[in-house]
């Protein structure tokens, strides 16, 4: 018989070991399935959440497991294991002796027992089709020679001497993805019968068993690795993510790791520093401290140009270079003398900042064994990244801090900036014992004469004290406390202090009403909220400073930006003017959430999705006992307050509408430069149709808040009574035409109602 019959003989066995295996790895979808995943090639590419980075961290185990598989090199336990396992297989089907080949590589290396039982590793042979077991484990499939004389030919072309052998049976052990990892080779010789096709199918069945559980023993290997692993990074994490170490103290810590892990002779760290302009390089080396726990770094620092050429390769690509010899290309002569040492190998590994650049590079000089393991290089991405990570949280760190610093000082400069001077609030105290309170002061409509103007800080005085005066510390706290929210005001046209003290003086009049509704918590976030709802207002709205990106919009992640940027700079005057006695720490928290549901419910856009959540269980459901029906009556209170310029005498109201007129006008001016069309409320080209404008307002926002506090506290009614009154004259105005409009808003102060009387028919000419 020729070797082509043989070979055809070999490859049409109908029942090959790999059939079985494949059957049993069937019944283990979760593995099959798990080979499917497409390992994650870059790690740092984009950091984005945690649960990113978990799943990244997950897809490198993954990918761990499929590099084991494809690179499985078993342990002499297993060998052990196997020779053992043979051993009963020989005894079963009575073979004369046998043989266990290992895979390794490209060779097949054979295990045997020594005379005192321990397994040990002998001869190795290139894995080709010249050898009997080198045939088997090329072809993955099993061999059954009954009588070797029908074969001698073919066996003695493999260099086998047949001798008194009489029979052989050699069947490969595969893993699941089909790749052989052993070959067992069992023997009759003499006179003895020979192996029959049922000894190799007992012996194919087993050794798909031992296939089976060989799988099963690396993936619990794998598991527990993994479990070793995941602790390890765990406690890199508790430990450097969380506590206020300094990053490169961290990145010593990884370092030695790494080192450990990979045994390699020596530990380099370089850290390139940008915040002098032209980047420098510092270098940490090892120390002199026994257990090398610590680096020390070098006095002077390298320039970019002094450093290592090959590190250019790492900076400019990202990537982790590994030199396997010293005579690697890429490593020139320039490169030798800068590691202080002669350099075998060499691995660079870098660390990134979050937008990817090379922040530092990790080398490790003279590994034992020249290149990396699978194992070790997805070993040394993890710390490398983790060093990225590290490096990362720690930029972020400082930055906080050096934020919370400036926070911190911009404070203290605000205070600063709007402190009263002594004599101010001197004589401010002087002034209070004079000043007497207006009459009409307690009526919803009431509105600030402009020849009591000055006064409006002793009105506030008067308030405050009223309403909480026995909680209040002293005069002169109090009195600087109320300076300086004047001061925290702009002089703009219509966001001024006179609007805060107009919404304040409305809240006062609403809660004197209703002494017994509000709780003394209650009172004080809304007369505060209301007093200081539009502190710092720059005159422009929300909208316009998110179509200029400003600042305001960044810091407070551009939801409700001034109402946040209000409420800050309210807390920032309390937190520095301590006007309340008594105030323990969960009553000021409590406190300051009031302040902000007010001032935060100034926004029309907050206020209209509570209308939305409440319009009708106001007028149905209403239940003062519940939190949640009582905020929002505290939010159409703080709307109807702070829109109460509309509740007026209709000379003031249009004296207001023009003041917010103008602040509108240079918003809409300002977009129409940035060719941006502004709403027709802030074009001037549109003040024709204010008139109109003016009773849609009313009608859409403010007449739907002053019914809901009519209904719900009904000695608000005032307020509902004189806007309807307002209404009714910007209907009149509005019917009687643009002409009728342009003749009256031409006309400087006086009364409205004279002017209503005034005929159409003499109109001033333009
Ligand atoms: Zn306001």
């Amino acid at each position: 018989m020729s070797k082509n019959d043989v070979d055809f003989a070999l490859s049409d066995s109908s029942w090959s070991c790999s059939d079985l295996q494949t059957n049993i790895i069937k019944l283990e979808p979760k593995v099959t399935k798990r080979k499917k995943r497409v390992p994650c090639s870059k790690f740092m590419k984009k950091i984005e959440t945690l649960q990113e980075i978990e799943e990244k961290c997950q897809s490198y185990f993954h990918r761990h497991l499929d590099n084991i598989w494809q690179n499985l090199i078993l342990t002499e336990r297993h060998a052990a294991l196997l020779y053992q396992a043979a051993q009963t297989l020989s005894e079963r089907i009575s073979s004369s002796f046998f043989f266990v080949y290992l895979v390794e590589d490209d060779k097949l290396v054979n295990y045997q027992k020594t005379l005192d039982g321990n397994i040990v590793r002998g001869e190795e042979e290139e894995i080709n089709k010249l050898s009997l077991a080198g045939s088997v484990a090329e072809k993955k499939m099993s061999l059954l020679i009954e009588d070797t004389e029908n074969y001698r030919g073919y066996l003695e072309s493999l260099d086998f001497k047949v001798d008194e052998i009489k029979s052989i049976i050699c069947v490969p052990i595969c893993d699941p993805t089909e790749v052989c990892l052993a070959v067992l080779e069992f023997f009759r010789i003499g006179v003895s019968t020979p192996f029959t096709s049922e000894d190799r199918a007992y012996i194919v069945a087993n050794a798909g068993w031992i296939g089976a559980a060989i799988h099963q023993s690396v993936y619990n290997q794998e598991i527990l690795e993994q479990e070793r692993m995941k602790s390890k990074l765990m406690n890199y994490t508790q430990k450097y993510f969380s506590g206020e170490r300094m990053a490169i103290e961290t990145l010593q810590n990884m370092g030695i790791t790494l080192k450990s892990t990979i045994t390699a002779n020596k530990l380099t760290i370089y850290a390139i520093d940008k915040s002098w302009g032209e980047p420098l390089v510092w270098i940490y080396r090892e120390g002199y401290c026994v257990d090398h726990t610590e680096l020390v770094r070098k006095n002077l620092p390298m320039t970019m140009d002094e450093i290592p050429k090959i590190f250019t390769i790492v900076i400019n690509t990202g990537e982790k270079v590994v030199v396997t010899s010293s005579t690697d290309p890429r490593f020139g002569d320039h490169d030798r003398h800068k590691f202080g040492t002669y350099v075998r190998n060499l691995v660079l590994h870098p660390t990134k900042t979050h937008k990817g650049h090379v922040q530092g590079i990790i080398a490790l000089l003279n590994k034992d064994v020249k290149g990396l393991t699978p194992k070790e290089e997805i070993f040394l991405d993890i710390i490398g990244d983790y060093c990225s990570l590290c490096c990362i949280h720690w930029q972020y760190e400082i930055r906080i801090l050096k934020q919370k610093w400036s926070i911190i000082e911009l404070k203290t400069l605000l205070n600063h900036n709007l402190a009263p001077c002594h004599h101010e609030t001197k004589l401010y105290i002087e002034n209070l014992k004079t000043f007497s309170v207006p009459e009409g002061f307690d009526s919803l409509t009431w509105y600030i004469h402009p020849e009591e103007v000055d006064s409006i800080p002793q009105l506030v005085y008067y308030m405050m004290d009223d309403l909480m005066g026995s909680e209040l510390l002293s005069k002169e706290c109090l009195a600087q406390y109320i300076l300086k929210v004047r001061s925290a005001y702009r002089q703009v046209t219509f966001h001024n202090f006179q609007h805060a003290f107009n919404a304040a003086h409305c809240m006062y009049t609403i809660i004197k009403r209703n002494m017994n509704v509000f709780t003394e918590m209650e009172k004080k976030g809304l007369f505060l909220g209301a007093l200081c709802h539009d502190a710092d207002h720059p005159g422009l709205s929300n909208n316009f400073l998110m179509l200029i990106k400003s600042r305001t919009v960044l810091l407070y992640d551009g939801e409700s930006p001034l109402e946040n940027h209000h409420y800050y700079v309210t807390m920032a005057i309390l937190q520095e003017t301590k006007i309340f006695k008594n105030l323990d720490e969960k009553s000021y928290r409590d406190m300051a959430l009031e302040i902000r549901k007010t001032i935060i419910s100034t926004d029309l856009a907050v206020h209209f999705r509570l209308r939305n959540e409440s319009f009708q269980l106001m007028f149905e459901n209403f239940n003062f006992s519940e939190i949640k029906h009582r905020d929002y009556l505290k939010c159409y209170v703080t709307t109807a307050c702070d829109l109460s310029g509309n509740s007026k005498s209709f000379s003031v109201v249009k004296k207001l509408t023009d003041n917010l007129l103008q602040e509108f006008y240079h918003e809409g001016d300002t977009q129409k430069s940035m060719n941006v069309k502004p709403l027709s409320l802030m074009d001037r080209e549109q003040y024709d149709y204010v008139p109109k404008d003016q009773v849609l307002f009313l009608e859409v926002v403010v007449l739907p808040c002053l019914e809901v506090l009519a209904e719900v506290l009904p000695n608000t009614e005032e307020l509902l009574r004189q806007t309807l009154k307002v209404r009714q004259k910007w209907i009149v105005i509005r019917d009687r035409g643009i002409e009728y409009w342009r003749y009256i808003s031409r006309r400087p102060g006086g009364s409205m109602e004279a002017r209503d009387t005034e005929p159409i028919s003499t109109p001033e000419p333009h």
